[in-house]
């Protein structure tokens, strides 16, 4: 069956969303199942489509190989799920969505429905496989979608692998003022380049600001004799270290090489460090000419000599913990937030407190919103990790007050840049920040709403999260608009197909359809002619699939369209009403999950939701919460109310529990049908005699049939039969008659 993402006749442009319940994958049967592992980066990006389903496929360079064939060439290429097909944009929210530039560690394999691909690899279980680098302000950390580990050190080490990475760590003496930390930046080995680079990281015990520093740190002649030169390539991040740096070029009689740092005159160009904070202030590179040897270098006799100053500006020669620097400054402090909103929907958040303006914004300097774009707001998302909204979500921003939509797309990835923004970056229940001097997405200084960090009013709880997605790319500022269930008819109803499923999985399907139903009275329904449901195909991790269509209106609305619902046919399902047996899945559940995705719900990472996305064997959950409720309720209030793009959501009229006995017309009993259910054998008596019987399935097929009975007692064996529903249709001369039996 041809699948066709994209029916909406008045909109612009349109993307298409997966969704799917996931299970956690342990890192060792991704290792197991992984044909490659490595360390890696795209590089670009094309638009591929198979079975008319489109897919990027992404050429990815190898840095480091870890698992797999070693002829392996220095590029692979990995297929992933959607893309940008005749201007039409495709997402998936459970697979994984790379961008050009992404680097970390995958996951690869060639297996795809169990049989090798030879064109392509795949991330194996999508978002799972594939672990990008994280700085969380003193550490580095490798996280994945439900996985994470403090550096790279235990990363190898879970893998079996020895980790050998170039170069060392210094950390300066504890009792200095202030501290520094250099490692490298990246992790090429000595034999693979002689041009290593390195970060330098700086924080204060105390509060200060810093205005000029030099860092000298000798190196050791023997192991790199006199043939060590420094590269011009000195790339400074932090903020306020950007009018003026050198590297000086080493001193050979005294085996020292110096970095120079000098800021912006005060009070504008000020760092303010504390013991909290750590500063990535920059990355050098260290060129080394015709070096022979194998073992990582290292540095010796490391001092860092800087100079402090006041908030006036003057120059303070004085020692640790007496320079106490106003608070203004660069001191952000949140004293009240909302404590719920929900996500994607539009609605407003709002934060007071103090300081929220840097002393550096100037009059005019004003950016969507913004006193400039060193300020912003930072929610948790799904995975523990920061999102910023986009430039036009911000309605407010003073110094004691900010107001602010609830993202469902925001910017990741240490990034403003607009490819750096993605659906799979929810906001979510857990801490905002409120950060300023940000231009490289990490906050320079930030205060969160962390009940143990600063004085705050607790977390945000994020109930329910709807899609979203900004109106204009190419708009100055963008925004995230909420999206709402969409159809060309005139007046419609959501239906779904569920002919392919096996009776009992018709009934649990239907039992979840109805939760939602008479929860909040949405008219979704059953025929013919709606959207399929069926056992198939999903990548590895997911036990379902729920594509949905999101596209543009010419007015701003956002309009998505639940394109079909597939279960995994390899999982070992409970269909039944009773508790699933620990090595089963609840069926019953998964579609309650699924069904919310046709409702237009994402996730949230409250693991009592039905939204949550994670599940298991064992586990029933087949009510719905209160947010749940609420989300279904949101967003079938706004499908009931008109728009100027396709039409509006019918309400439900008729009862809202569907039966989930098979509809099949049943005729007045004048013959005596038992035992029903059965497990064994079928028994019928008859006043007259039975001339044949027919044995249909749910799907109107006849499997069993016997003829020329011509007795009014017929009894049948039918412990071959599966468990299920079927119609039993009786013939004497003057009568046919159908009746329904339950095989257990
Ligand atoms: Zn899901």
């Amino acid at each position: 069956m041809k699948k066709s993402y994209f029916t909406f006749g008045l909109i612009i442009s349109c993307l298409s969303i997966s969704f799917g319940q996931l299970y956690k994958v342990p890192f060792s049967q991704k290792v197991e199942k992984s044909d490659l592992i490595l360390e890696g980066k795209v590089t670009s990006q094309r638009q591929v489509l198979i079975e008319e389903i489109p897919y990027t496929l992404n050429s990815i360079e190898v840095v480091k190989l870890l698992k797999g064939s070693p002829t392996l060439t220095s590029e692979v290429q990995v297929l992933t799920f959607g893309g940008n097909v005749n201007g039409e944009r495709i997402f998936s929210a459970h697979t994984l969505t790379l961008r050009i530039g992404d680097e970390g560690v995958f996951f690869l394999t060639k297996q795809r429905n169990g049989i090798d691909d030879s064109n392509y690899y795949r991330v194996y279980s999508e978002k799972q496989g594939y672990y990008r680098e994280r700085f969380n302000g003193r550490t580095k950390e490798l996280i994945s979608q439900f996985s994470k580990f403090n550096g790279r050190n235990t990363f190898y080490k879970e893998l079996g692998l020895h980790y050998s990475e170039v170069g060392f760590q210094i950390e300066s003496e504890k009792d200095n003022c202030l501290q520094f930390r250099i490692e490298p930046a990246n992790t090429l080995s000595v034999e693979s380049s002689s041009l290593l680079y390195f970060n330098l990281y700086v924080k204060s015990i105390e509060p200060i600001k810093l205005r000029s520093s030099s860092l000298k740190v000798n190196y050791n002649t023997n192991w790199f004799g006199q043939d060590i030169i420094m590269s011009g390539n000195l790339a400074i991040y932090s903020g306020d270290f950007n009018a003026s740096y050198s590297l000086n070029t080493q001193d050979i009689t005294s085996d020292v090489f110096e970095i120079k740092l000098e800021s912006n005159a005060l009070p504008t160009g000020l760092n303010y460090l504390d013991e909290n904070t750590e500063l990535l202030l920059c990355t050098f590179g260290v060129s080394i000419q015709d070096f022979d040897v194998e073992d990582p270098i290292y540095v010796e006799n490391t001092q860092f000599d800087s100079k402090f100053y006041d908030t006036n500006g003057t120059l303070q020669e004085t020692k640790c913990g007496e320079i106490n620097v106003e608070s203004q400054a660069c001191s952000p402090e949140i004293t009240g937030i909302d404590l719920k909103k929900s996500a994607g929907t539009e609605s407003i958040l709002e934060i007071t407190g103090s300081g929220f303006i840097h002393d550096s914004a100037e009059p005019g300097d004003e950016w969507c919103g913004l006193p400039n774009d060193e300020h912003r707001v930072k929610f948790t998302d799904v995975n523990g990790d920061w999102v910023a909204p986009l430039e036009g979500d911000y309605l407010e921003w003073t110094d004691t007050k900010i107001r602010v939509k609830v993202p469902t797309e925001g910017y990741v990835n240490n990034s403003f840049n607009r490819s750096d923004y993605g659906m799979d970056e929810i906001a979510a229940t857990g801490k905002i920040r409120v950060c300023i001097n940000d231009n490289v997405f990490a906050c320079t200084c930030y205060d969160t709403s962390d009940p143990s960090d600063n004085s705050n009013d607790g977390e945000l709880y994020v109930p329910f999260a709807i899609p979203s997605r900004d109106i204009d790319p190419s708009a100055t500022c963008i925004e995230a608009k909420s999206a709402r269930l969409y159809s060309e008819a005139s007046s419609f109803e959501i239906a779904f197909n569920i002919d392919a499923l096996s009776p009992e999985a018709k009934n649990a399907f239907i039992r979840a359809l109805n939760t939602w139903r008479c929860a909040i009275d949405i008219n979704y329904n059953l025929n013919s002619t709606g959207k399929i449901v069926s056992l198939g195909t999903v990548p590895s991790g997911l036990f379902a699939l729920t594509p949905i269509g999101v596209g543009d209106c010419p007015d701003g609305e956002k309009a998505i369209d639940p394109k079909s619902i597939t279960f995994d046919a390899s999982t070992s399902w409970h269909f039944g009403t009773s508790d699933p047996p620990t090595n089963k899945v609840d069926f019953e559940s998964v579609a309650l999950h699924e069904i919310g995705h046709a409702i237009g719900l994402l996730h949230t990472n409250n693991s009592d939701n039905i939204m949550y996305p994670a599940t298991g064997a064992g586990i029933s959950k087949r009510v719905l919460t209160n947010d749940d409720l609420d989300g279904g309720i949101f967003n079938q209030a706004k499908s009931l109310t008109p728009i100027n793009c396709g039409s509006k959501l019918n309400p439900l009229t008729t009862d809202c529990n569907i039966p989930t006995s098979i509809k099949e017309a049943i005729a007045g009993n004048t013959k005596h049908l038992f035992p029903n259910p059965l497990s064994e054998s079928l028994n019928i008596e008859s006043e007259e005699k039975i001339k044949a019987v027919q044995f249909y399935n749910s799907e109107g097929i006849i499997i069993e049939e016997d003829t020329n009975i011509n007795s009014k007692k017929y009894i049948k064996n039918v412990s071959n039969l599966s468990s299920g529903v079927y119609i039993i249709r009786i013939y004497t001369s003057n009568s046919i008659e159908s009746l329904k039996i339950i095989k257990l």
